[in-house]
């Protein structure tokens, strides 16, 4: 009986999802007017809103206009459906389900807009990290709540990096512009100082400089062209200054983590510039970090899986389907849900690979 429910009730989330997909990146309200037919604007009835069967029933075309549907429409549907089903063979019916439902909701949504918009809008990154920090500090659900947060903030601060170092490369090592007052600048001076003084005092330099940033109105920053070539010689001075390796290491990801995502959040819900201002250039794009944060929130260590699963199967759609650049937050959040139910199994199964 209960994974029938689950099931059915993917599928009304996944109709639901739609209506979210669609209207959240056009500012709309996702809630009213009710649904119409995109193409002749008729209002949509029950009959054809029922997920999956009216799309089969209608032979994929609107009853009122005999225009093609999206087969994407019944596509998120199932795909809902099948992902609840799932949910439930690991989770029995229970707050915790209801937690994992909402994990899979915000995917499959954040998955099909960033498809649709090459964007991944900070209300639903923000909303799952903060969701799955919340669970766990309330009920220890999906992690203890340490752990739920060093998760997020070294997920979110080991791809913060990893974008830092491909952008100096990318732009041949010449110095990028820091942002005023928070950006990528203060996040690698954040995981400089982690790395030789501890995540608590990285942090709060970093925060000091982006504090002076936003009083002068200039970026008060180290140069990326010393913190980043800096980094790696941290890791291996911090052994002289009684830290270990893994220590030093984590310290440069949480306070690397810790800025990234409180600056994203900063310039979620900056005021806007006022009218006849000139409009700053939005900074940190930071999207797949914000993401990335949001499933080390429910995955713990294991984010770090997702982000392999992710570019893994990154590279081998992309070998197969050549010729469509597909965004990279799909590709994460299919990773975030193979490490949610089956993380401790493939690492289990790898070390057992390994002998260990
Ligand atoms: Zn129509």
């Amino acid at each position: 009986m209960w994974p029938l429910f689950a099931l059915f009730l993917g599928l009304a989330v996944g109709s639901f999802l739609n209506v979210v997909i669609h209207r959240l990146p056009r500012g709309e309200s996702v809630v009213y007017p009710p649904s119409r037919c995109p193409q002749c604007g008729h209002r949509l009835g029950p009959w054809d809103l029922v997920p999956v069967l009216s799309y089969l029933a209608l032979k994929g075309r609107c009853r009122y206009c005999a225009r093609p549907i999206s087969p994407r429409y019944p596509l998120v549907e199932a795909l809902t459906g099948g992902l609840f089903l799932l949910a439930s063979l690991f989770y029995p019916p229970g707050v915790e389900a209801l937690l994992v439902f909402l994990f899979l909701a915000f995917l499959v949504a954040l998955a099909f807009i960033d498809v649709d918009t090459f964007e991944l809008p900070d209300p639903l990154t923000y909303g799952l990290l903060f969701l799955g920090l919340l669970a766990s500090w309330a009920l220890a659900f999906p992690l203890p709540f340490r752990e739920s947060l060093d998760g997020s903030l070294m997920a979110a601060g080991g791809l913060a990096l990893v974008a830092g170092y491909g952008n100096f490369f990318l732009r041949r090592f010449r110095e990028g512009r820091a942002e005023v007052p928070v950006g990528p600048h203060q996040v690698h001076m954040a995981a400089l100082f982690g790395a030789l003084l501890g995540p608590g005092v990285g942090m709060a330099l970093a925060f000091l400089a982006w504090a002076l940033s936003a009083r002068t109105g200039r970026a008060v920053a180290l140069p990326d062209r010393l913190t980043l070539p800096l980094l790696p010689l941290a890791f291996l001075l911090a052994p002289a200054l009684g830290l270990d390796f893994l220590e030093s290491l984590k310290g440069s990801l949480l306070a690397a983590g810790g800025l990234a995502l409180a600056g994203g959040l900063y310039w979620a819900f900056r005021p806007l510039p006022e009218e006849g201002e000139e409009e700053e250039p939005v900074a940190m794009g930071y999207g797949d970090v914000k993401l990335l944060g949001a499933l080390g929130a429910w995955l713990g260590p294991y984010a770090f899986l997702a982000l392999f699963l992710g570019v893994f199967a990154g590279a081998l759609l992309g070998l197969l389907l050549r010729q469509r650049k597909l965004p990279f937050g799909p590709y994460l959040a299919l990773g975030g849900v193979v490490a949610f139910f089956f993380g401790e199994a493939l690492w289990g199964a790898y070390l057992r690979l390994l002998g260990v």
